[in-house]
């Protein structure tokens, strides 16, 4: 039996996608596997080739001065290349969660950092509004969802400055004006594909306005004149993501995949909300729809409820470790049919109980 993945990420992919990528791995090009061809030769070059221009389709950022880049080193690497690229005197950033937090601590590396606003006194369990943007910094930094403490923002402001989002945990998950940002990244590992690349996305215009030297590899513009290929890239990775964006445009791209994300996220919260025995995490207006966490209000029944989703067949449900509680992460691929299975037994726990 399959199991029903809630897992955070790495997570749950297409399964004609998975398949496709295990043939591949077999045999890609002339009995040859895509792990042993060239990264230069024609084959690999039209799938990176095909991979970027599928980004910013699905995205609805083609014509607009935007180029796709599929670099290494995760999010996390990102947090300070934003900073090197893009950081000449100071930084606006919305400390929305962990995430947020990590990518100041990167970029105060390099220059001065202010929050323009920040929800961590009260665990991150809010999305912080009505902050101001300063009109003389170089950009403005925002994390579109916040996977370990389930919040997402709804809307984004009107930013006067280059508007630069981490989008690891909802990329391509809902319909957005992508142009309202100036550089989004998202690690692979969630709506996109395996780990071992990250998605740039990135408005060629606000580049090469900083006066410190950056090193190469570090360099968005060395990466978009190199056509995202400066060194070798995670082949693999960015196959089954490329794999992964055309199933989604198959689908019917974003429009689709948002209403079908809109349901499982409202079966989820209206379970947390009409059960007794869980409670929400985050505040209702901020809930994201991509993780949903969430406790039990009588930590005795933690044992027979976790044997439960077990035995439901049911994985990665466990929050956070910095968290704890539960954390139901429903991904592009996780299909309405596993969160009604969760939502089953969360309801026969109520008629146990
Ligand atoms: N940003 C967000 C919103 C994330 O969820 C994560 C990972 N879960 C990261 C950044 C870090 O990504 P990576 O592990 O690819 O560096």
């Amino acid at each position: 039996m399959k199991l029903h993945n809630f897992s955070a990420g790495p997570c749950i992919l297409p399964k004609s996608v998975m398949q496709k990528a295990s043939e591949a791995v077999l045999n890609f090009d002339d009995g040859l596997s895509l792990l042993e061809i060239s990264h230069r030769s024609k084959p690999f070059v039209d799938v990176m080739e095909q991979a970027r221009a599928l980004a910013l389709e699905l995205l609805g950022l083609e014509g607009k001065g935007y180029k796709a880049l599929f670099l290494q080193g995760g999010a996390s690497t990102q947090f300070l290349m934003v900073a090197l690229n893009l950081l000449e005197k100071r930084a606006g950033y919305l400390n929305t969660g962990t995430w947020s937090d990590k990518a100041i601590k990167e970029a105060k590396i390099y220059d001065d950092i202010y929050e323009v606003g920040s929800s961590k006194s009260a665990g991150f369990n809010y999305i912080p509004k009505g902050y101001e943007i300063p009109e003389d910094y170089d950009y403005f930094h925002c994390t579109s969802n916040n996977t370990i403490f389930g919040t997402q923002m709804k809307s984004f402001p009107d930013s006067p400055i280059p508007m630069v989002c981490d989008m690891s945990s909802d990329i391509f998950s809902r319909q957005l004006d992508f142009s309202k940002f100036d550089l989004i990244y998202a690690g692979a590992q969630k709506n996109m594909g395996p780990a071992g690349t990250t998605l740039v996305v990135v408005k060629e215009d606000i580049l090469g306005k900083v006066s410190r030297k950056i090193p190469s590899m570090m360099d968005y513009k060395v990466h978009i004149s190199k056509g995202s290929m400066f060194n070798t890239p995670p082949v693999f990775a960015v196959y089954v993501s490329m794999l992964t964006m055309q199933w989604l445009k198959d689908l019917g791209g974003i429009k689709a995949i948002e209403e079908e994300n809109e349901k499982k996220a409202r079966l989820i919260y209206s379970e947390i909300d009409l059960n007794p025995l869980f409670k929400g995490y985050s505040v209702k207006e901020d809930r994201s729809n991509m993780n949903a966490t969430f406790t039990l209000e009588n930590e005795n029944l933690k044992e027979t409820f976790d044997a439960m989703w077990k035995e439901a067949g049911i994985n990665g449900l466990n929050g956070h470790r910095s968290v704890g509680g539960y954390r139901a992460s429903m991904y592009n691929a996780l299909s309405l049919d596993s969160v009604k299975a969760l939502v089953e037994v969360m309801s026969e726990l109520e008629s146990k109980a």
